[in-house]
């Protein structure tokens, strides 16, 4: 399990020798084909700032030959605000006295129906807060069930299951799952997810582990932008995806990094601040460790920076998307988990998209072949 290996990562060792990196790390790093987590650290480094531009013409570069001019498009839908967690940054924590909305199966299908009349959407990740005895697997399993007359390829970025859960879900047509393990510090954690199930780091953790061993064909990992030193958290992320792809091999991978807005409660606010020229360097230097990793940038990031990086290393991108339960029909409107930023509508950003050299692409073509079995 993955909490064994990051168990023999020091957190403060690899922060130290991150801001250790020199310029002529970085060259190194620039110069291979192959990068390991040490050139990868190199990367993201203050020292490697100088090198952004020839770091972007790499990313690009890698970016085209493996994935062409197309960008993957993708809705996300929340089914329920529900949630037994208290994740201190987010509107949706169990102490907030707000509405909570389990959408019911007919609300789920008007959903459906509303986005596909947004765009032509195959691609769909549902998305819940954490309540399993409310909105737990068989919840889970109906709205996927639901969702295949209307949809290619579903993912779904909830609680963490058991193995086996995975595999049950797989076999209603799941194809990916997408889930944050927020931080990689496991001193701190805890003061971000005091309760609930999320509190558990191991079980969050050794999620990925479970989705492998299930064989889930896509695994989303992802952490937040905020809470603690990024580039920290985002060298563990990289050591987490080259263990992944080492033990589960079969499995396509990407990697999600949103930055922190405010939160409806107003509350917490950002521990750390990543620029915007830090994000692109962080873009290019997982573009440049990993060639074919998925890079996924959601509406949370403004549509100026999704331009640009869409032809930079990004690969796919969410659109048009609401984060409060019922957002896309005219239930009436409840509280969203955060802002998104790009508030365009499909069509804006695909003529965006267009006129940046890019293809967007609704349909995943790799999830059609999965499920084709040869004669
Ligand atoms: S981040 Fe997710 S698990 Fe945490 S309180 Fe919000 S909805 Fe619940």
């Amino acid at each position: 399990m993955f909490s064994d290996e990051l168990a023999k990562i020091s957190w403060d060792d690899t922060t130290k020798f991150i801001y250790s990196r020199t310029e002529a790390d970085v060259r190194r790093a620039l110069a291979k084909e192959h990068l390991n987590v040490e050139d990868f650290m190199a990367l993201i480094s203050p020292a490697a700032e100088p090198y952004l531009e020839q770091m972007a013409a790499l990313s690009r570069k890698y970016t085209l030959e493996r994935f062409g001019k197309t960008i993957s498009m993708f809705i996300p839908l929340y089914i329920t605000n529900s949630c037994t967690n208290s994740c201190v940054y987010c509107g949706f924590h169990v102490s907030n006295p707000m509405k909570r909305t389990i959408l019911t199966e007919e609300e789920i299908v008007n959903e459906y129906k509303a986005i596909k009349k947004l765009g032509p959407f195959e691609n769909l990740l549902i998305v819940t807060g954490e309540n399993p005895a409310k909105a737990g697997v068989p919840y889970l399993a109906k709205a996927l069930d639901l969702a295949k007359p209307y949809f290619a390829n579903l993912k779904i970025e909830v609680m963490p299951l058991k193995s086996e859960e995975y595999k049950e879900l797989t076999e209603h047509g799941l194809n990916g799952v997408i889930c944050f393990q927020e931080t990689y510090n496991r001193a701190n954690y805890k003061i971000y997810h005091p309760r609930g199930m999320k509190s558990d780091f191991e079980w969050r953790v050794n999620g990925f582990d479970r989705m492998g061993q299930a064989g889930v064909h896509s695994i989303g990992m992802g952490a937040l932008i905020g809470l603690e030193e990024w580039r920290t958290d985002m060298t563990m992320m990289a050591y987490h995806l080259r263990y992944l792809q080492k033990n589960y091999w079969k499995t396509k991978y990407s990697v999600n990094f949103p930055r922190m807005r405010v939160a409806e409660n107003g509350g917490f606010q950002p521990n750390v601040v990543m620029s915007d020229k830090e994000l692109a360097q962080l873009t290019f230097a997982f573009r440049i460790f990993d060639h074919d990793v998925d890079i996924s940038y959601s509406t949370r990031e403004p549509a100026f920076i999704r331009d640009n990086m869409a032809t930079l290393g990004v690969t796919t991108m969410s659109a048009a998307s609401k984060t409060e339960p019922g957002g896309y029909y005219s239930y009436p409107k409840t509280l969203e988990q955060f802002h998104v930023s790009d508030e365009r509508t499909v069509d804006e950003v695909v003529e965006a998209l267009k006129k940046a050299g890019r293809e967007p692409v609704f349909k995943d073509w790799d999830a059609t072949f999965d499920h084709c079995t040869m004669e």
